[in-house]
């Protein structure tokens, strides 16, 4: 119960589905293939390097839009891979994270009654950020199980209201990816008018079968009307650290910190110092998404031993499985059964559905050390 004294801004959530697994893993001591998270160790040449920065004596506040040599090297970054030019000082913000980088973009841009396009299913914390403004998610299902978007539904659902339209490739939690014929429908529909654009990048580097990622900030026409969202944690395999970036024009970047800086103001130092060198090291972010593409394939070869029918995933930590061959019970009790009686956690799709649409899939994170997968299919294997 929480306080009667509290009118709730947010009176239909509870606690994140993350949490819950996760406990419920610890509890039962269950392998954790819920919550996405690397169980293996960060880099270390980063983490000394940190470690070396606070000894010398960087432990103090940065500027409130970020330590400046990072943001250079974010620019510098982003010239790299998509050949496009920003202005560090005026269009890059770091954050606490990349779900701090969405929240705060929406935060900004949003009046109440405003409406914006959410795809489902669609990362936790999108709705309830568009609802804690007074806007009004207007939601679209991505067509099961390849979970692409129906641009045509996207065109009938723009209205005069429309304010952003929520993107996100590689997608959680399908690990579908958005192609540039995608990118065209979308240029089509903003064309022309007012629309925002938040694009959730998180996974950026964790993109298989050698498909190029379809980033905003390929199109400078797009970055006009953007905010790109992306988080160190998922790069560097340190979810913990909650640093991430934001990427948008000067005159959108102005309204964001005016957010920002009686938030969060300034993140993190040591780790943004630590970061500004290691960034500029490609050989590190370039290789992520073959370490990562090999542990999709070795899980997808061991989970032939069971009775799952595995989706496709070209990006993310995430892979969704079909499970109707093995029971109909709804998605949560079958998540909530296996993680207490075969000792491992998923995730339950039809959380990332407002209205909980139940495909009967589950969400697996394959992004651990080849034991825990092992153990975790051999468990599984036995469903
Ligand atoms: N967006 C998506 C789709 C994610 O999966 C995550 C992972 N937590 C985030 C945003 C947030 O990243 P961060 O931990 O940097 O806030
Ligand atoms: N992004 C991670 C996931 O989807 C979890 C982040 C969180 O716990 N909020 O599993």
């Amino acid at each position: 119960m929480s306080s009667p004294l509290i009118q709730s801004k947010l009176p239909n959530v509870g606690t994140t589905i993350f949490t819950v697994m996760s406990g419920l893993a610890n509890q039962f001591n269950a392998i954790n293939l819920g919550q996405g998270f690397p169980d293996y160790q960060m880099n270390e040449d980063l983490m000394n390097k940190v470690t070396e920065v606070m000894q010398k004596g960087w432990n103090q506040y940065v500027p409130m839009q970020g330590y400046m040599p990072l943001r250079e090297s974010i620019a510098e970054k982003v010239d790299y891979l998509y050949q496009t030019k920003i202005d560090p000082g005026s269009q890059v913000t770091i954050t606490p994270g990349g779900t701090y980088a969405i929240y705060t973009a929406l935060t900004a841009i949003l009046q109440p009654g405003d409406e914006v396009i959410i795809f489902e299913p669609g990362y936790d914390s999108y709705i309830p950020n568009v609802e804690i403004n007074g806007a009004v998610p207007v939601l679209i299902d991505l067509k099961f199980p390849e979970y692409k978007i129906d641009w045509n539904e996207v065109r009938k659902k723009v209205s005069k209201k429309t304010k952003a339209i929520m993107l996100n490739s590689p997608h959680n939690p399908t690990g579908a990816v958005l192609h540039s014929s995608d990118m065209e429908e979308l240029r089509d529909i903003v064309n022309g008018t007012n629309i925002f654009i938040v694009s959730d990048e998180v996974y950026e580097h964790l993109i298989f079968d050698n498909i190029p990622h379809q980033s905003i900030l390929l199109y400078p026409d797009l970055l006009e009307r953007s905010f790109v969202c992306f988080s160190f944690g998922k790069t560097y395999n340190c979810t913990g650290w909650k640093l991430g970036y934001c990427i948008s024009s000067p005159e959108s970047m102005i309204e964001f910190r005016k957010v920002h800086q009686f938030n969060c103001f300034s993140c993190h130092t040591p780790s943004q110092v630590a970061l500004a060198d290691f960034l500029r090291n490609k050989e590190d972010y370039l290789s992520l998404s073959g370490i990562m593409q090999e542990k999709r394939d070795y899980f997808l070869r061991l989970m032939r031993d069971t009775r799952f029918g595995m989706l496709n995933s070209s990006g993310s930590y995430f892979i969704c499985a079909k499970y109707d061959r093995i029971s109909d019970e709804h998605d949560r009790d079958f998540a909530i059964r296996i993680t207490k009686e075969f000792g491992v956690a998923t995730i339950p799709v039809s959380v990332f559905y407002k209205s909980g649409t139940d495909n009967r899939v589950v969400r697996f994170c394959f992004s651990k050390k080849k034991e825990t997968l092992e153990t975790a299919v051999e468990r599984l294997s036995k469903i």
